[in-house]
């Protein structure tokens, strides 16, 4: 234990996602924050493998996002959203608009990652039943996905440690998972098998009828349950299939979004349009809490009728917009358009993918999969005890000044977007050497 840990009392605080019990004999602690690296209580540089968790895509502790907060408290702390506005919403929802994909200019705001995806849903649901189409109830999913905590967002989910305690949603179903270990392995480029797993949402068609299916949810690009890469040609079929059974397509972009592939956007990356876009992390730098969802015009307009006094959507967060929240984030879009992050990643993936290919034989690691600045490096589990190598090695790492991410025995890379060549090799140096001593 540290000096820092030896000083708190450690009961009180009920961690998310943790070990708590594990954690709290052996406590990680991080103090400082500043462009690629973190400060550990006891003094040591960590470099950021993660950008935080997915969020700090323009580097840390940016002065400019920490001035636009500071100086909007000071002139108006808080505005009530509902019947009541106040100007950087609007500033911000237009500044988020110019950088959309084409069409998805509406801009409902949120929370977190979590609360865009219950409130995609939830718009999803109104359009359908806004149009006419109110038998339309059913959500579908994805194994393998990760959608948040909230309760729609776990019973489209397909992560069952995230479900098994809790119970889900009625009138939910899921499509399979795109990953295929036998035909797509250490791919260059998009796994060239699986693009007809969209198939499976017209098998959910044919068993439910389109007229009971409100919309498809799928994250582009897997993140939380270990990096999957979509096959090529996946996404485009989806969306094929979707929009002719009118089924609305939700890409939930709360990691893509924001420069993680090299697009501003992953629909931007794969050229196809969902209807609805979740987002959330990079939306702020991760500075304040907060997301976004973009939606469609047409998602948008149907929703905008019945008489004028009518509140069309009976939906809303007590913070849906809060100003400083709203400032941090003209704040990172104005770093992301000056310093060209939203597509640097498209400059630096050749790199990385070749840094994180020199793992392909290290000891343990029987697939990598990387797009944009995003890497899996999945290990072989230890036979009795799944899990225990990859966390092993997540805490040598933090020893040695790295911090990445594990899920199951997956590694889990995505870097700020400011990250230098030099300090890709680093996190591969470090995770070779990490690699060579686990057992
Ligand atoms: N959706 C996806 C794809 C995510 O990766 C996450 C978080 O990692 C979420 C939703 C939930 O976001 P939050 O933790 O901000 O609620």
């Amino acid at each position: 234990m540290t000096a820092t840990a030896n000083a708190l009392s450690l009961d009180e605080f009920w961690m998310p996602f943790t070990a708590n019990r594990q954690f709290k004999q052996a406590p990680r602690l991080l103090t400082r924050a500043s462009g690629m690296h973190y400060a550990s209580d006891d003094g040591r540089a960590i470099l950021d493998g993660t950008a935080g968790l997915w969020c700090v895509n323009a580097g840390h502790g940016r002065p400019e996002i920490a001035a636009a907060v500071a100086d909007q408290l000071r002139e108006m702390d808080y505005a009530p959203p509902f019947q009541m506005a106040h100007p950087l919403a609007f500033r911000f929802a237009t500044a988020l608009g110019a950088i959309a994909p084409e069409g998805l200019d509406r801009i409902f705001f949120t929370n977190s990652g979590s609360e865009s995806v219950e409130t995609a849903l939830k718009i999803a649901l109104a359009y359908q039943r806004a149009i006419g189409q109110g038998t339309r109830t059913r959500l579908i999913g994805r194994e393998r996905g990760y959608h948040g905590v909230g309760f729609g967002g776990i019973s489209v989910g397909g992560i069952v440690n995230n479900r098994r305690a809790f119970g889900t949603l009625a009138g939910v179903d899921h499509m399979r998972h795109t990953h295929d270990p036998a035909r797509n392995r250490f791919c260059d480029g998009l796994p060239e098998h699986g693009a007809d797993l969209a198939d499976d949402l017209e098998r959910l068609v044919a068993l439910h009828g389109a007229e009971t299916i409100a919309a498809v949810i799928v994250e582009p690009v897997a993140g939380s349950t270990g990096v999957l890469v979509p096959p090529a040609g996946y996404l485009q079929r989806l969306r094929e299939i979707a929009t002719r059974h009118g089924i609305l397509l939700i890409f939930d972009e709360v990691i893509t979004g924001f420069g993680r592939l090299g697009t501003p956007f992953a629909a931007d990356y794969f050229g196809v349009t969902p209807d609805i876009m979740t987002t959330a992390k990079g939306l702020t730098n991760g500075a304040q809490p907060m997301g976004a969802v973009f939606c469609g015009r047409h998602v948008h307009d149907a929703l905008m009728a019945g008489p004028e006094n009518a509140i069309e959507l009976f939906h809303g967060y007590t913070y849906s917009g809060h100003p400083a929240a709203c400032a941090a984030g003209l704040a990172t879009l104005d770093i992301y358009a000056r310093e060209g992050l939203l597509t640097r990643g498209a400059a630096l993936a050749g790199h990385w993918h070749r840094a994180m290919m020199t793992l392909r034989d290290a000891p343990h690691v029987v697939d990598i999969r990387t797009i944009g600045l995003v890497a899996g490096i999945e290990l072989d589990p230890r036979a009795a005890a799944p899990g225990t190598r990859a966390f092993d090695l997540f805490v040598d790492c933090f020893a040695r000044g790295l911090l990445v991410r594990v899920t199951g025995d997956i590694i889990a890379l995505s870097p700020p977007l400011i990250i230098a060549p030099e300090q890709i090799d680093a996190i591969v140096a470090t995770l070779a050497e990490v690699l060579r001593e686990t057992d």
